[in-house]
This record gives C-alpha cells, sequence and structure tokens, in this order.
C-alpha cells in the first residue's frame, strides 16, 4: 500500500499498521505517536501477555483478536483491542483505556450500591416480621405485607440489576462444568414452586440430555427466568413444556402472548407489555438478564408467540 493511499488513515484515532512478517512497512499518524515507525519490528515496540500467539497468527497469515493491557517499551501502556486482518496484512491497535476505566466505575458503582442497600433493606424486612407477629389487627397486617411485598420487589430488582451489569460490563468469568440437567431444574422448580400452585398450572418436563456443559449459574438463571416468565404469563390450569436437549433448551407456555407490535421490544431493560402489567408482578429486567448472559456464555435466543394463545423460547447452546 502507497503512502498516499495509506495516509487516508492518519484522521483515524486507531493505530493502523501495514505489516511484512512482524515487520512495519507502513503506519498512520497515530501509530507512529505510539512508536509504530516505518522498518522497525513490531517486537521492539511493545509487548504484552499473550504477544506470542500474536506473532505465531502473523506469520501463519491468520486472523487474530484480544483485548488487553500493553505495554510500549518506552515505558507506558494502555489498555487495547488489537486486530491482525491477513488479508490486507493489517495490525489495527484501538485504545480501550477510557471505556475500561469507564466501565470499572460503572459496575464498582453498581456494586457498592447494592451492597449498601441489602442492609438496610434486610433490616427493614426484618422488622416487618417483628411487627406482624405484635400485630392483631388484620387491617394493620395488611399494611405490613404490602410493606414486605415491596421490600422484596426492590431486592429482587437490586440482584437483577447487578446480575445485568456483570454481564453487560463483561465482569462475569465463566465457569464451565458438568451438570446433571434434572438436578438443576428441579433446584429451579422448587424456587418456583410458590408460583406454580398459586397459578395452578403444570410443569411438564421432557428431559431428553444426560448431561449439560456450561456454567451453573447462567444456565440456572436462563432457566429460572424463562420458565418463571411462562408461569406469570399462563393462562391459570394449562400447562407449561420444558425440553431440556444436549443443544437447546425449549420453554413453552399456554398463555396470554406477546402482541405482535411488542415483540421486538421485550429484552430491552425495564420494558413491560402493556396487558403484562395489569397481568403479573415483575421489573421488565428477566429477559435483559437472559439475554445478556446468552450474549456472554455464545447461545442464541429466540422465540415465537401468539397473542392470547402463547409463547415459545428457545435457547440454542451449542452453534450447529
Ligand atoms: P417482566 O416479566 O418482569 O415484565 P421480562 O423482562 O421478563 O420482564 O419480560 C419483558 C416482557 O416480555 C414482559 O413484560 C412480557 O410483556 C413479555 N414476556 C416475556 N415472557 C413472556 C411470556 N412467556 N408470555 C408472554 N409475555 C412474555
Amino acid at each position: 500500500m502507497n503512502d498516499e493511499l495509506f495516509s487516508i488513515f492518519d484522521t483515524v484515532k486507531d493505530a493502523i499498521i501495514y505489516l511484512e512478517g512482524t515487520k512495519i512497512k507502513n503506519s498512520n499518524v497515530q501509530a507512529k505517536k505510539w512508536g509504530f515507525k516505518i522498518d522497525n519490528d513490531l517486537l521492539n515496540i511493545f509487548t504484552y501477555e499473550d504477544i506470542d500467539s500474536l506473532v505465531k497468527n502473523i506469520l501463519k497469515n491468520k486472523e487474530y483478536s484480544i483485548e488487553q493491557n500493553i505495554y510500549f517499551l518506552s515505558g507506558s501502556s494502555k489498555f487495547c483491542r488489537i486486530n491482525y486482518n491477513p488479508k490486507q496484512n493489517i495490525l489495527l491497535i484501538e485504545d480501550r483505556t477510557e471505556i475500561q476505566l469507564l466501565n470499572k466505575v460503572k459496575s464498582d458503582f453498581i456494586s457498592s450500591l447494592s451492597h449498601e442497600l441489602r442492609t438496610p433493606l434486610s433490616i427493614a424486612k426484618g422488622n416487618t416480621h417483628i411487627l406482624n407477629d405484635f400485630l392483631e389487627e388484620d387491617k394493620f397486617k395488611a399494611y405490613v405485607s404490602k410493606i414486605s411485598n415491596s421490600i422484596d420487589k426492590i431486592e429482587k430488582i437490586i440482584s437483577q440489576l447487578t446480575m445485568l451489569s456483570m454481564a453487560q460490563l463483561g465482569n462475569y468469568v465463566i465457569k464451565p462444568e458438568i451438570l446433571d440437567p434434572n438436578m438443576l431444574l428441579q433446584e429451579v422448580i422448587n424456587d418456583l414452586n410458590g408460583k406454580i400452585k398459586n397459578k395452578n398450572v403444570e410443569v411438564n418436563i421432557q428431559c431428553n440430555a444426560e448431561y449439560l456443559n456450561g456454567d451453573k449459574f447462567i444456565l440456572y438463571t436462563i432457566l429460572r427466568n424463562l420458565i418463571s416468565n411462562a408461569v406469570k404469563y399462563s393462562y391459570e390450569n394449562s400447562e407449561i413444556k420444558v425440553i431440556i436437549d444436549e443443544n437447546q433448551l425449549i420453554i413453552k407456555d399456554n398463555g396470554i402472548g406477546i402482541r405482535e407490535e411488542e415483540k421486538n421490544r421485550i429484552f430491552e431493560r425495564f420494558f413491560r407489555g402493556n396487558e403484562s402489567v395489569k397481568y403479573a408482578k415483575g421489573s421488565g429486567l428477566g429477559l435483559s438478564v437472559v439475554k445478556y448472559f446468552c450474549e456472554i456464555a455464545n447461545y442464541r435466543i429466540n422465540f415465537e408467540s401468539k397473542w392470547m394463545i402463547g409463547s415459545e423460547f428457545i435457547v440454542k447452546l451449542k452453534q450447529i
């Protein structure tokens, strides 16, 4: 690539480096500022934990992408996204130091906020129980029960928000393990037992997989949120089907369904369907948590739904 053509990249804020092997044949203004000068070798300019893989991929003409702290031999460091494109022999380095710092501030803020809120909330909840024991008049007991329900709701919102921010900011580290799907489902069903009984719905489970390979907390949260929605939005005395295969999870209900015009909004944070608000309690966070967990675990989620007939959510665990 000649100098004139390459100068197009001078306005770009990322470093763009044209390579021959690990030798720099051309670089834009930003790359030059960081020390990537023509005819130098990459390895004499910067280093990072995985630099061996970068070199291997360059020499084998293979695509490569990573986010890492990189160290310039001149003494500074940055948090960068590095991409190598073998077709054009271009190395692109994007400075993400500020974004990373901002994400850390956000994540620290949410985790300290939820930590600070949990203690006063559990004190308030404890006191509603004490108060309930002392009160005799049903009228007053009903007020206390309302306070207690509201506290439960705040606690749920906080825990969903914490999960969401963890997933969104990439702070969740996946721990894959071999899981017994029957045991996992049993835990979810036990957790939702009260809701299931109140609605008098029948949850039919068909487990075709001997084991699941995945992160327990992620699979549990996905199943819990989807089955909880199926119960919440089911008609009384109806049937819910949960099918677990090695490659997919299916949760099918015979409930109120999702209106056509709301279908593209259900994964939005805090979105609640018009009718759903009247039909069941909720925070509008459940599906966004599911969506983000699917993203970080590399699962795909789809759904089909007919208004007043029912919905089916499918999570593809492996890309076939
Ligand atoms: P919440 O259930 O707390 O409202 P979610 O994020 O879990 O929040 O879901 C968002 C919206 O998607 C719901 O308000 C509802 O309108 C719709 N929805 C989700 N699951 C179902 C379902 N199984 N049947 C009908 N509507 C659903």
